[in-house]
């Protein structure tokens, strides 16, 4: 039999990278380095504890982990003032459902992340991209321009951007939130990334204050090395808050992983004190990709865009085969790489220059500038 599925979702194939087994995994920019046995041991008590009465629905509302993430972001951010949920890409998700819909826009501006326009399909809201520059910077002028053309309700901006690394400056976090307040729109700076911002990159959260209609979401992902449990955030008006809560579904967040990012929270210092190694080993790449005669965006994140390839594809199979995992995404000829350890970017380097070796035409626009 034909089962009714949406017309819009006919022929689609789920989204997401590859989850292959292979020894250096360098495309999901996850954090290489696990939650040290001092963390396990402490989760593991706060499960066992949340374990007892697990009989019962959690706080709805996660009282006590908005009171940790407000004081975890700083900036005057009150507990009412911030939303969880199971990973940033819900909260994104509740956003559009929230602030989306039938008859309403969303608006990106490429290359942006991939995952945007499914959520935008999902809750039925229209989808329209701009672009970025060259060199993967947001014009101004552009970008209110879309705005005052497609009066989205929705603008969705990475800051650093996925795949670009790229950081907008505040300036152009002010001007975009008040296109988008002309048209009665808000702002999803998206800032995953945010901790792994170079020294003097601001955050989003510092216009918090002045922007009511702009919204700052992070996630417990990236930085913290908790991608396995599932808890991102944001932090807003509470106007803002108020409207989610009207979407979630009832008990969105499991008492157990409340638990879990409670306890990581109070070892923030621990688990971000690998940022810092993870922010060098990214500059070192940096510098390694263009020493090697190849363009590579400038990246306030904990990944790379490097290329570019007349065939990326085939560099990304030559590194695969070499038992290296990256990301085939982005502008056509350019591929992404996560920064991992020392040892898992030094098979990396070894397996690029192989590469490269085997195909020098695969090679193409060799330099930046
Ligand atoms: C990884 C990532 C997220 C975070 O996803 P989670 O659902 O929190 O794991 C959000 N936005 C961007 C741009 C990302 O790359």
């Amino acid at each position: 039999m034909s089962l009714p599925l949406r017309e819009d979702l006919r022929g689609i194939e789920p989204y997401g990278a590859p989850q292959l087994d292979v020894p250096v995994a360098l495309n999901v920019n996850e954090n290489p380095y696990p939650p040290s046995e001092a963390v396990v041991a402490e989760v593991g008590a706060a499960v066992a504890d949340a374990t007892r009465s697990l009989n019962r629905y959690p706080d709805r509302e996660f009282t006590a982990l908005r009171e940790d993430l407000a004081a975890y972001l700083g900036h005057g951010v009150t507990a009412d003032q911030v939303w969880a949920a199971n990973g940033s890409n819900e909260v994104m998700l509740q956003i559009l459902q929230a602030f989306g819909g039938p008859g309403r826009t969303a608006v990106s501006f490429a290359p942006t992340y991939s995952m945007y326009p499914e959520y935008a399909r999902d809750a039925m809201t229209g989808w329209v991209v701009g672009h970025r520059e060259d060199d993967f910077s947001l014009d101004v002028d552009h970008a209110a321009a879309v705005v005052s053309e497609h009066r989205p309700s929705v603008v969705l901006l990475p800051s650093p951007n996925n795949p670009t690394g790229t950081a907008l400056p505040l300036t152009t976090v002010s001007a975009v939130s008040a296109a988008a307040s002309d048209v009665g729109g808000v702002v999803v700076i998206d800032e995953a990334y945010g901790e792994f911002r170079r020294a003097g990159t601001p955050s989003a959260l510092e216009l918090l204050h002045e922007t009511p209609n702009l919204v700052v979401t992070r996630t417990m992902s990236k930085a913290f090395a908790l991608a396995g449990a599932r808890l991102g955030y944001l932090a807003a008006s509470t106007e803002i808050t108020d409207a989610l809560r009207v979407v979630r579904l009832p008990y969105h967040l499991s008492a157990v992983t409340q638990a879990v990012a409670r306890v990581a929270l109070r070892h923030a210092d621990e688990l971000l004190a690998r940022v810092e190694d993870l922010r060098e080993e990214r500059d070192l790449t940096v510098a390694w990709l263009r020493a090697e005669g190849l363009r590579v965006a400038d990246s306030d994140a904990n990944y790379a865009l490097f290329g570019t390839f007349a065939d990326r594809h085939a560099v990304w199979q030559g590194l695969l085969d070499r038992g290296v995992l990256v990301r085939e995404t982005g502008p056509d000829g350019w591929l992404r790489v996560s920064v991992g350890t020392p040892q898992e970017m030094a098979a990396f380097k070894t397996a690029l220059q192989a590469v490269l070796t085997c195909a020098p035409a695969g090679r193409r626009e060799e330099v930046l500038q």
